[in-house]
């Protein structure tokens, strides 16, 4: 007998998409209408409009793990294709480059936050590996 659950709807590629696309617009992955978030990047505890104990999942490390992983292809596909990044003046790339890099870091983080607990809600992970 296994430890995972073997139903086929609870863990379901649509219940994934629904609570991806829920958590990335920052918004409960259970109902979809209560915010996650309480400021930036704070998870509200419970959903102010279903109640659901979003405090359970622990996004960690995969959220900035996952905003890393986006934000270098941005950086490494412009300089493939566009080589003379390289040969600009450093100050004018570091100048033009990196306080974009900031403002798409800072504006990606929360959404792919969000999209991490809808991942976690979806596959039903809590942080104590309770399985419910
Ligand atoms: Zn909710």
């Amino acid at each position: 007998m296994t430890e995972f659950s073997t139903d086929p709807i609870q863990k379901s590629p649509n219940r994934i998409l629904q609570g991806l696309a829920r958590g990335f617009r920052r918004r409960c992955p259970n109902c979809g209408e209560g915010r996650l978030f309480k400021g930036y990047l704070a998870v509200q505890p419970t959903c102010p409009a279903c109640g659901h104990d979003n405090g359970q999942y622990r996004a960690d490390d995969a959220a900035p793990y996952f905003t890393i992983l986006v934000v270098g292809h941005l950086v490494i596909g412009p300089i493939l294709i566009f080589p003379f990044i390289l040969t600009a003046p450093l100050a004018l790339v570091l100048g033009t480059t990196l306080p974009a890099l900031a403002v798409v870091t800072l504006a990606l983080l929360p959404v792919i936050k969000g999209a991490v607990i809808g991942g976690l809600w979806a596959v039903r992970a809590p942080a104590d590996g309770a399985v419910r």
